[in-house]
């Protein structure tokens, strides 16, 4: 496989073409941003753990029947991936209240909610990522109703089985962000990345940050936090 011209420079990955139409091939960067890349930092390492966490994750959710764009990893930072049409849609599956969800509705972090909560946001740097509600994303032709409908079943999928990878390894999944891509015959895929920088886990026992709010919030270096979950879910 030969890598080709880049495709696509995002805050932490970079996406190339390659000589199979159907492959595009990512190379994950050192690269942390917060605040819509208003926090932006290098940090030597984060790329190969960023890389092996959403390699294992994906390969685990094949083994649940889950299928994604992950095809495998090649190097410690790069894999090869389906190439896929995305959807700008970054889709929020909340579990437990947190971040934003906290802040809007002016809870405290940490409750256990109902039932998992799915929230849309339109993936659009320029206007900051606004929240989405479904007559949204159909009336701008963003996918249709049953799209929607494959999507949020696809993200309650992956939820019940990233809920039991990560209780084995002492974690609490409070949320995630998933991204969809669409193959050319219109099958709706499970792509981007699963990682601490996409989900908020809490240590099962002490509540302690495993993720991106490590470097969000300013608690101290990413680095271990990252290993040690990597650790946890390869161990
Ligand atoms: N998230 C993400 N990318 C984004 C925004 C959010 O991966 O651009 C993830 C984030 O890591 C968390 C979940 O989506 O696990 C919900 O994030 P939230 O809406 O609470 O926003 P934040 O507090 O990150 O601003």
């Amino acid at each position: 496989m030969q890598k080709q011209s880049l495709l696509y420079e995002g805050k932490a990955k970079k996406i190339y073409q390659t000589d199979d139409k159907q492959v595009y091939w990512v190379e994950y960067l050192d690269q942390a941003t917060a605040l819509n890349g208003l926090k932006k930092d290098s940090i030597t390492g984060k790329g190969t753990l960023n890389n092996q966490i959403t390699s294992a994750i994906f390969q685990e959710l094949r083994k649940n029947k889950i299928e994604s764009h992950f095809v495998e990893m090649i190097s410690k930072t790069e894999q090869l991936i389906e190439a896929v049409t995305m959807f700008p849609l970054e889709v929020v599956v909340r579990n437990i209240t947190a971040g934003s969800f906290a802040k809007r509705f002016g809870k405290e972090e940490g409750a256990l909610l109902a039932f998992p909560v799915i929230e849309f946001y339109y993936k659009n740097d320029v206007l900051d990522d606004p929240m989405m509600n479904e007559d949204h994303i159909k009336v701008l032709e963003i996918a249709t109703e049953r799209q929607i409908l494959e999507i949020k079943q696809q993200a309650l999928q992956v939820n019940t089985a990233l809920l039991a990878l990560f209780a084995k390894a002492d974690i609490r999944l409070v949320d995630f962000k998933l991204e969809f891509g669409q193959r050319a015959d219109g099958t709706i895929l499970l792509a981007d990345e699963i990682s601490p920088d996409t989900c908020r886990l809490w240590d099962a026992t002490t509540n302690e940050h495993l993720d991106k709010d490590i470097y969000r919030r300013d608690l101290g270096d990413l680095i271990p936090v990252y290993k040690e979950v990597l650790a946890r879910l390869t161990k």
